[in-house]
């Protein structure tokens, strides 16, 4: 047709670009000790979507001391995804918590620093590694009765830093009725306490942006259950909780909701993540940074 210039054809060129770059995506779990966190670090690298290409870990949990990181390459349909899920020690286990995300909080900085670092370089890789936390999942315990201080203090703190997607932790503790009812408790602490957990309403970028993350605002924090282990369930090999009355299924919806998570963190949201990561969070600490000296 005439005046057809097939501009479009950059949309080939930016996934055959971005499939040979792949990507990096970088995931770190906190809240007290107990939760569950190490635990999800292993339900989510033995997920039903993308078993077919890692070898059974196979790694006991034991208790966590120090922040560490696990990072797996997936590959799927040619796109390469290098996700690192960071484990941190639980805290508030304490008398006195002060400071208690002091490491947590550090970690995250120095990640933007390192970053910061190969950037303002004159000659700089064409590709800087990237470690920055893309998404912090917090850990609510599942009490049924609202946020502690601590998590409020905790999460207001996270939230300017980073991307934080809350869940109730150990869901499998609460009955149907008690996991709504502490969902929008939680939701309204949120919002009393002026906490922005991802997706932020101020950055959906358009109408269908609003209408799909007004969605998942609804449902979050997702009331999720981990599991390390697999059970025969039915003939089906599940990855699950066994209790004396049968299997609690992690990747059943009709169980809990961590497929929700799981959805969001590395299908819907990914490159959203990042972006903001990006654009917002790190930008941020760069200005404060090269405002306070010339590095
Ligand atoms: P962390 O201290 O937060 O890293 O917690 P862990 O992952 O080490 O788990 C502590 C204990 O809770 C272990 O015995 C786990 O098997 C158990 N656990 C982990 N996730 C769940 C869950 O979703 N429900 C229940 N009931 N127990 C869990
Ligand atoms: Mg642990």
């Amino acid at each position: 047709a005439q005046g057809y210039v097939g501009i479009e054809a950059v949309l080939d060129q930016v996934k055959i670009k971005a499939m040979k770059m792949g990507f990096e995506f970088n995931i770190m779990v906190v809240g007290q000790s107990g939760l569950g966190k190490s635990t999800m670090v292993n339900t989510l690298f033995r997920s039903k979507m993308w078993r077919s290409s890692l070898p059974s870990l196979g790694v006991p949990t034991l208790q966590t001391l120090q922040l560490q990181s696990m990072t797996h390459v997936i590959e799927e349909k040619g796109v390469r995804l290098k996700l690192t899920v960071t484990d941190t020690p639980g805290f508030g286990d304490q008398i006195n918590n002060d400071k208690c995300w002091d490491p947590i909080l550090g970690y995250i900085k120095e990640q933007y620093e390192r970053y910061l670092q190969e950037e303002i370089l004159i000659t700089r890789q064409r590709h800087i590694p990237d470690t920055r936390v893309h998404c912090c999942i917090y850990f609510v315990p599942p009490t049924g009765h609202c946020l502690r201080p601590l998590d409020i203090e905790f999460l207001q703190r996270l939230c300017r830093m980073v991307n934080v997607v809350p869940v109730i932790a150990r869901a499998d503790s609460l009955t149907i009725e008690e996991r709504e009812a502490f969902r929008l408790r939680i939701q309204k602490d949120l919002r009393t306490h002026c906490i922005e957990v991802y997706p932020q309403k101020c950055f959906d970028e358009d109408i269908n942006d609003r209408l799909l993350n007004s969605k998942i605002r609804e449902r979050i924090p997702f009331a999720v259950v981990g599991a390390d282990r697999e059970h025969l369930v039915n003939g089906r090999c599940v990855l699950g909780r066994k209790t004396k009355w049968g299997v609690i299924e992690v990747e059943n919806m009709a169980h809990c909701e961590f497929p929700l998570l799981r959805d969001l963190l590395i299908r819907s949201h990914l490159q959203d993540l990042k972006d903001i990561t990006h654009n917002v969070h790190y930008e941020n600490y760069r200005v404060c940074r090269l405002n306070e000296s010339h590095v």
